[in-house]
């Protein structure tokens, strides 16, 4: 993913705006929380923290879809697909800003 641009690492600035805003986020590679005031990366498995770029993942699958439709005119929609992956993007995005109900203890 961070090959094809979809994922791309969070700089210090941008881990420190998510920080103002969550306290705790969950590693995508081994699922366990990452306090973002305490450190910049999973304490766990080491995992820098990354981004799903939705921009990436739109503009290249708005790419398949048009190749799709050159080669094959009667293929089934690729951008359901896409749809639906931005759709679980902006969903994620969301549950990024607003506050998990476990980070309001700390
Ligand atoms: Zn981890």
């Amino acid at each position: 993913m961070i090959e094809k641009g979809f994922v791309r690492l969070l700089t210090p600035a941008e881990i420190n705006d998510i920080a103002q805003r969550v306290t705790v986020i969950h590693c995508n590679s081994c699922g366990a929380p990452v306090d973002l005031k305490k450190g910049h990366a999973c304490v766990h498995c080491r995992s820098p923290l990354s981004l799903l770029d939705p921009t990436a993942v739109e503009k290249a699958l708005q790419g398949y879809a048009h190749a799709v439709k050159a080669t094959a005119p009667s293929a089934p929609a690729a951008v359901g697909v896409a749809d639906a992956l931005i759709m679980l993007e902006r969903d994620r995005q969301r549950a990024l800003r607003e506050p998990a109900p476990s980070a309001a203890r700390c």
